[in-house]
């Protein structure tokens, strides 16, 4: 069993090791304090997302998908600028457009603001994801398409399920790493090969020998906390049974 220092620090890796307003690094606290503990704190920019049993949910030593929920809907702050933007209590809106070889993003984001008028420094925390990695697309023995990592999420299920069809899905970073596949093996299964770098879907895995393992955000992450940025898995899945609403269709 970790400790709970260790439990801290391997839930403060997963987001970045620092503040995201300040700098203020995990590194730099555990070697000037000796700990992390009551330095860092996670900050939901849509607090009405917060578990209702925060507290002890995010105490807890043992990795859990409820867990990794928790930490996707923050950012890591250090106690200090936490404090700060919830006394300064500025919400903020912002537009943004993404442009990358003639696709286009739009988004519009809520969230909040920590400013910090001596240097000028505004860090705008949004309540909603957009995903606005590029990637390409390979739907059977189509040419890869370029998408933006929105598209590619909104159309994910779909494009897994047609491989019934396509007979397989692939997907390639913007500088053509393969990321993803799913190949068809026959009316009922499929195999799944899934690159810890691919962040846009989340898995998970429960094995009879190693206990549970997640890959999301970047990381692979096991039970005990212990996570890592490589790593490939291929699994053999089986199609889901489609609704009876896909089914009257
Ligand atoms: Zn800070």
């Amino acid at each position: 069993m970790i400790t709970s220092e260790e439990s801290r620090r391997a839930k403060l890796k997963l987001k970045g090791n620092k503040c995201l307003h300040c700098g203020a690094t995990v590194q730099e606290a555990i070697a000037r304090r000796g700990t992390v503990k009551n330095k860092f704190e996670f900050n939901h920019a849509d607090p009405s997302k917060k578990h209702p049993r925060y507290k002890a949910l995010i105490e807890r030593k043992t990795f859990s998908t409820e867990l990794l929920d928790e930490l996707d809907k923050t950012y890591l702050l250090c106690v200090d600028c936490h404090r700060t933007l919830h006394a300064q209590h500025i919400r903020g809106r912002a537009s943004m457009s993404f442009q990358l070889d003639g696709l286009r993003l739009n988004a519009n984001c809520t969230g909040q603001v920590v400013a910090d008028w001596v240097d000028r420094k505004f860090t705008f925390f949004s309540a909603q994801d957009v995903y606005t990695d590029a990637y390409y697309v390979q739907i059977g023995d189509a040419e890869p398409v370029l998408q933006f990592g929105q598209t590619l999420k909104d159309n994910f299920d779909k494009y897994l399920l047609g491989t019934k069809v396509t007979g397989q899905l692939r997907v390639y970073t913007y500088d053509m790493k393969e990321v993803f596949s799913a190949v068809k093996l026959s009316e009922t299964d499929l195999e799944l090969t899934h690159s810890t770098t691919f962040s846009l879907i989340p898995v998970k895995i429960t094995d009879p020998k190693v206990g549970t393992i997640w890959m999301r955000g970047g990381w692979t992450v096991f039970q005990n906390g212990t996570s890592s940025r490589n790593g490939t898995l291929t699994v053999q899945a089986t199609y889901p049974v489609e609704s009876e609403k896909v089914a009257s269709q």
